[in-house]
């Protein structure tokens, strides 16, 4: 990484190379949030994250879009605010839950 960093500083601007520093990090900080919230989202059969990627096996109805599922059920959930769980396949309403 530091050696990329290096060619970068050396071959373009420094401008540029904060810029591409800055998006790095903040792509990072990114990831580590979905991480986060996606480990909390639980489904309420199975109790598997949909969200998060784990290795369990999946359903065989379980469908993806552009070859993603976490993708699939994060358009479901927006779109029509009930999403079927990739892993076991039940078809759930999205509700809020208040604690
Ligand atoms: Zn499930």
């Amino acid at each position: 990484m530091c050696v990329l960093l290096g060619i970068a500083v050396v071959t373009i601007s420094f401008r540029t190379a904060c810029f591409a520093l800055v998006l790095a990090v903040g792509l990072g900080v990114l990831g580590l949030i979905q991480l986060h919230f996606a480990s909390q989202v639980r489904c309420p059969l199975c109790l598997v994250p949909p969200l998060a990627t784990r290795n369990c096996s999946r359903n065989r109805r379980a469908g993806r879009l552009f070859g993603s599922y976490r993708l699939r059920v994060s358009c479901a959930v927006i779109g029509t605010g009930r999403f079927r769980c990739p892993y076991c396949g039940e078809v759930t309403r999205v509700e809020p839950h208040i604690r």
